[in-house]
């Protein structure tokens, strides 16, 4: 059989699935015997490990580690240095790509190329595409990619619901929390919206045990071990563990050891909950704006699904009881579910799956899913004055979608004539607030005369969120050819805009009378008088 991978690309831990020859999703096994791969990449001096080997290193204290990278996948001056060696996120996505992907292979014992991997909704244009490209780097064929919260309700959604549900999937990770709101129908799985702090999640919780630690350290010996990067990461991992331990039980010790120093600090969950309460309010307000921008009320949220490691924490569920007033949804592993989302996602898209697979998948529905980010282009405000962002497709549209919208642009005989756009994504009209994916310059546009050539614009998202701009010129119905070029890191719009301080855009709307009474001399007269008009 032919397997297609879902694969949990996860800031923290990544999770590999399959469909079975029975149409049964089951979560593979790693080269160490388990279903979670920690995200951690260690750089030896001859080896690079991935997984539990690189967490242990990091546990040891050793820094050749990289960890946490997903956050910053599409940034280009994120760059670290191992060796002799520089690697943005991607390069570090493609090794732990290569990993999951050697040891699916190594347990199903065949070669596999396509997958479905997982992103977290909010992605950008440029994050989608970096893992895109990871994906192809590491050897797969990626078939599409598929967002984290639309995959985990994905997984819920097989199990056959009939009736019609309001869903809000709550996805607190490791570094991120993305929410989204999906309506589960007998037939489809509709997302809403969605939303999502990508500066948020488990780490966090860890973070505030570590400076609870270091504040009291200081307080009794006068240093902070936390300013030692020796002993950071280190106590970083205790505090991870001291957290799990929490979900388990009332209270738990972390003994530091630091500079022949030593103090056992008692943790109770009591003490945790309001070190990070804060942290569970930034998961309400998003949660509320996703609801509230989808034009509901938490009374119509039929049950909130937990996913992710750090709904574990009871505080969580708690909290999430509180909010919805309803007990959580349970019975999906928090886990795993989004990479059997993908899986099943995978199995279905892919077209060498047999049939049984699709007969024993019944409870498989269709998905319609949207794009939590705005795209938008670089325009003039109203007044000419300054340059905005002039929203083109609005967040939260179902995916696929496309808007085309005209411009005029004046030909010259003998020239390369060019357009050029700039493309952003955010809800800002403030250009400093948004993404800026590139300027997109469509050039070969043909010499049309002395009237101004009309090129349609056609921007687009496609279904992996991606966006894609196009054009044709009117005239001549040719498709023009386009080059993506970046901008730089400090490009001041409105600095550009005073050297062109002459040319001042306007729109004018004409209207012409065209009734029964015009006919004649009055249309003819009317319409000499707008040409003079805009002369
Ligand atoms: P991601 O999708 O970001 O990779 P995961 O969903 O795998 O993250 O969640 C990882 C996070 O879950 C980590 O911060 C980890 O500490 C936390 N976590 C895992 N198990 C528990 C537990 N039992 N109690 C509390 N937190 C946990
Ligand atoms: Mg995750």
């Amino acid at each position: 059989m032919k397997y297609s991978l879902g694969i949990d690309l996860g800031t923290t831990f990544s999770v590999v699935s399959i469909i079975d020859e029975n149409g049964i999703p089951k979560v593979l096994n790693n080269a160490e015997g388990k279903t979670l791969t920690p995200s951690v990449i260690y750089f030896g001096d001859d080896e690079i490990i991935v997984g539990d080997g690189a967490k242990e290193m990091q546990a040891m204290g050793d820094n050749n580690i990289a960890c946490f990278f997903k956050r910053n996948i599409g940034d280009e001056n994120y760059v670290l240095q191992f060796g002799e060696k520089y690697y943005n996120a991607e390069d570090l996505s493609v090794i732990v790509l290569k990993k999951l992907k050697k040891d699916a292979e190594a347990f199903l014992k065949c070669e596999v190329s396509d997958a479905v991997i997982t992103v977290p909704a909010y992605f950008n244009n440029l994050q989608r595409q970096s893992t895109i490209n990871a994906g192809k780097r590491a050897g797969f064929n990626v078939l599409s990619i598929l967002n984290e919260p639309t995959a985990a309700a994905i997984a819920y959604g097989m199990k056959d619901i009939k009736d019609k549900k309001n869903i809000l999937v709550y996805d607190l990770g490791g570094g991120t929390f993305d929410v989204t709101l999906v309506r589960i129908e007998e037939e489809i799985i509709k997302v809403l919206s969605t939303d999502g702090d990508h500066e948020l999640g488990g780490k966090d919780w860890d973070d505030r045990i570590a400076m609870y630690i270091g504040e009291k350290f200081f307080e009794k010996f006068g240093v902070n071990p936390m300013d030692d990067v020796e002993y950071y990461n280190d106590i970083l991992v205790k505090c991870e563990n001291a957290k799990k331990q929490l979900s388990q039980r009332e209270s738990t010790d972390i003994n530091v050891y630091y500079c022949d120093l030593k103090e056992k600090f008692t943790i109770t969950r009591d003490m945790f909950v309001s070190l990070t309460g804060d942290l569970l309010q930034r998961t309400r307000s998003l949660s509320e704006d996703v609801i509230k921008s989808a034009g509901l009320f938490w009374e119509d949220i039929d049950g909130v699904l937990p996913v992710g490691g750090s709904t574990r924490m009871p505080m969580v569920l708690e909290f999430i009881r509180e909010v919805s007033r309803k007990k959580p949804i349970t019975g999906i592993n928090v886990d795993e579910a989004v990479s059997i989302g993908a899986a099943i996602k995978a199995s279905m898209e892919n077209k060498n799956s047999n049939d049984k697979v699709m007969f024993t998948l019944g409870g498989y529905k269709k998905t319609e899913d949207v794009m939590s980010h705005s795209l938008g282009m670089v325009a003039l405000d109203s007044q000419g004055k300054k340059y905005i962002n002039s929203i083109i497709i609005s967040k939260n549209k179902k995916i696929p979608c496309s808007e085309r919208r005209p411009y005029q642009i004046r030909t010259g005989k003998n020239r390369n004539n060019v357009l050029e756009v700039y493309m952003l994504q955010g809800e800002s009209e403030d250009i400093s607030d948004c993404t800026v994916l590139g300027k997109y310059v469509f050039y070969d546009i043909d010499y049309v005369g002395r009237k101004p050539s009309v090129i349609d614009i056609e921007y687009a998202y496609n279904k992996n969120g991606v966006a894609k701009v196009s054009a044709v010129q009117r005239e001549t119905g040719k498709k023009l050819p386009l080059k993506i070029e970046k901008i730089p890191e400090n490009f001041k719009w409105d600095e550009e805009l005073n050297e062109e301080e002459e040319i001042v855009h306007k729109n004018v709307v004409m209207a012409i009378d065209l009734s029964g009474s015009m006919r004649g001399t009055p249309l003819k007269e009317a319409i000499e008088a707008s040409k003079t008009f805009i002369d």
